[in-house]
C-alpha cells in the first residue's frame, strides 16, 4: 500500500507543483485553494520515511471555517487564527480515482477544480444534447433528400396526357369450373371413414434414439488456480497524500480433461400404412364460353342440376376492348362488364399515355 506525495497549485501567485502535504503556498503564503485537487505527477515521490507515514495515515486536512487555511489532521486549533476546531470546520474531501483517471498534472487538476463548481449534471446533459442535435440534423437533410428524389419521379411518372383512340375490336370470356365427386386411391397411417382398404404395409412412422454406450472426449477448461492483487487505483486522502487502492482479480490456468459423452443410434419404429381407394370432390373440367361479338353468356351448365358427382367451383369473367392509339398500335384494354356494354367497334374513346409514351389505360 505505497503512499505517494501529491503536488497542488497556488492560485495567488501562480507557483506550482508545491508538496502536498504543505497547507500554505511556499512562496506567497496564501492558503491552500478552496476546493483544492491534488494531482499526483507521473515520478511522484514514494513515502518511506516512518514519521510521515503516520502523518499521511492520520486523516484528511480540515479547512478552518474562519480563516480559510488548512490545518492539518492532529491540529486541534487553526495555525493561522488560532480558533479550535468545531463541527463547522469542513474536512477536505478524500476522492478515488481510478488508475486512469488520475489528475498527473496542473492542468487536469485545474480542470477537475472546474467541472466541481459547474453542476456536472447539466454538462453532461448539453454535450449529449448538442451532439444529438448534430447527428439529426444530417440524418434529416439526407432523409429530405432522397425523399425529394423519389417526389420527383413520382411526379414525373404520374404526369399523363390524353389521347383519342379508336375500338377495333370487342372481346369476352366466361368459365365455370367445376368439381367431380370421382374414386382416388391414398395412402394414410390409417383408412378414414368411407374409405376402403386395398392394402397395408409396414413403413418407418419415426424414429428414436436410442443410448448406444459412452465416447471418450477431451476439452480444455479453465480452471480458477488463485487470486492477485494488482493497483486499481489511487485514493487522494485529503492531506497531499495518495494512496495505492488495491483489488483482487482471479487467475486462471486452462486445463484439458477428459469427458464422457452419451452416444445415440437412430432406430426407426413401423407402424403399418394403408393404401385405400375413396370417393373424394376433384377438380372437374370448365365450362368456357368466348366471343368476339356483344353478346356474353354463360356455358351451359344445365348437367350440374341434381348431379351427384359433378358441381359448380365458381365463376370467372372478362371483358376486353381492343384500341388502335396514335402510333397504330394496338392496345388491350381488360373492363367492367357494364363499361363494356356500353362500348362499340367503331367509337373513339380517351386514353392516358405518360412522359415516356407508355400507354397507361382508357380514362374511367
Ligand atoms: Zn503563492
Ligand atoms: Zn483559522
Amino acid at each position: 500500500m505505497a503512499i505517494h506525495v501529491g503536488r497542488w497549485d497556488c492560485r495567488q501567485c501562480g507557483h506550482i507543483g508545491i508538496l502536498g502535504p504543505e497547507t500554505k503556498c511556499i512562496n506567497c503564503g496564501a492558503p491552500r485553494p478552496k476546493g483544492v485537487r491534488f494531482y499526483l505527477p507521473g515520478d511522484a515521490q514514494i513515502v518511506t520515511n516512518e514519521e510521515e507515514l503516520k502523518k499521511a495515515k492520520a486523516g484528511a486536512d480540515w479547512r478552518c471555517s474562519f480563516c480559510e487555511t488548512n490545518n492539518k489532521a492532529y491540529n486541534v486549533a487553526c495555525v493561522s487564527c488560532g480558533n479550535l476546531r468545531t463541527a463547522s470546520d469542513k474536512k477536505l474531501e478524500a476522492r478515488e480515482y481510478k488508475l486512469n483517471e488520475v489528475p498527473t498534472d496542473s492542468n487536469q487538476a485545474k480542470l477537475l477544480m472546474t467541472q466541481d463548481k459547474v453542476d456536472s449534471r447539466y454538462h453532461t446533459n448539453t454535450e449529449t444534447k448538442s451532439a444529438f442535435k448534430a447527428t439529426n440534423k444530417l440524418l434529416w437533410w439526407s432523409l429530405g433528400f432522397s425523399g425529394f428524389v423519389i417526389f420527383v419521379l413520382i411526379v414525373l411518372l404520374s404526369i399523363k396526357h390524353k389521347i383519342t383512340v379508336d375500338v377495333v375490336q370487342m372481346h369476352w370470356e366466361r368459365e365455370i369450373s367445376t368439381e367431380e365427386y370421382r374414386e382416388v386411391t391414398e395412402e394414410d397411417w390409417s383408412v378414414p371413414s368411407g374409405g376402403t382398404e386395398i392394402s397395408s404395409h409396414q413403413a418407418i412412422h419415426h424414429y428414436i434414439d436410442v443410448p448406444e454406450g459412452y465416447e471418450t472426449k477431451t476439452r480444455t477448461v479453465q480452471v480458477k488456480v488463485g487470486e492477485e492483487q494488482y493497483v486499481c487505483g489511487k485514493m487522494d486522502m485529503g492531506n497531499g497524500y495518495f494512496e495505492d487502492k488495491y483489488c483482487s482479480r482471479p487467475i486462471y490456468d486452462s486445463r484439458t480433461e477428459t469427458y464422457q459423452e452419451k452416444k445415440y443410434r437412430k432406430e426407426p419404429v413401423y407402424q403399418t400404412r394403408y393404401k385405400y381407394s375413396i370417393y373424394r370432390w376433384k377438380p372437374g373440367g370448365s365450362i368456357k364460353t368466348s366471343g368476339n361479338d356483344k353478346n356474353a353468356q354463360w356455358g351451359d351448365a344445365s348437367g350440374l342440376q341434381n348431379n351427384a358427382y359433378r358441381r359448380e367451383n365458381g365463376r370467372k369473367e372478362t371483358y376486353l376492348v381492343y384500341v388502335m392509339d396514335e402510333k397504330q398500335k394496338e392496345q388491350k384494354n381488360k373492363v367492367s362488364f357494364g363499361k363494356w356494354g356500353k362500348i362499340n367497334i367503331g367509337d373513339k374513346l380517351l386514353a392516358y399515355k405518360d412522359v415516356l409514351g407508355n400507354y397507361r389505360g382508357l380514362v374511367e
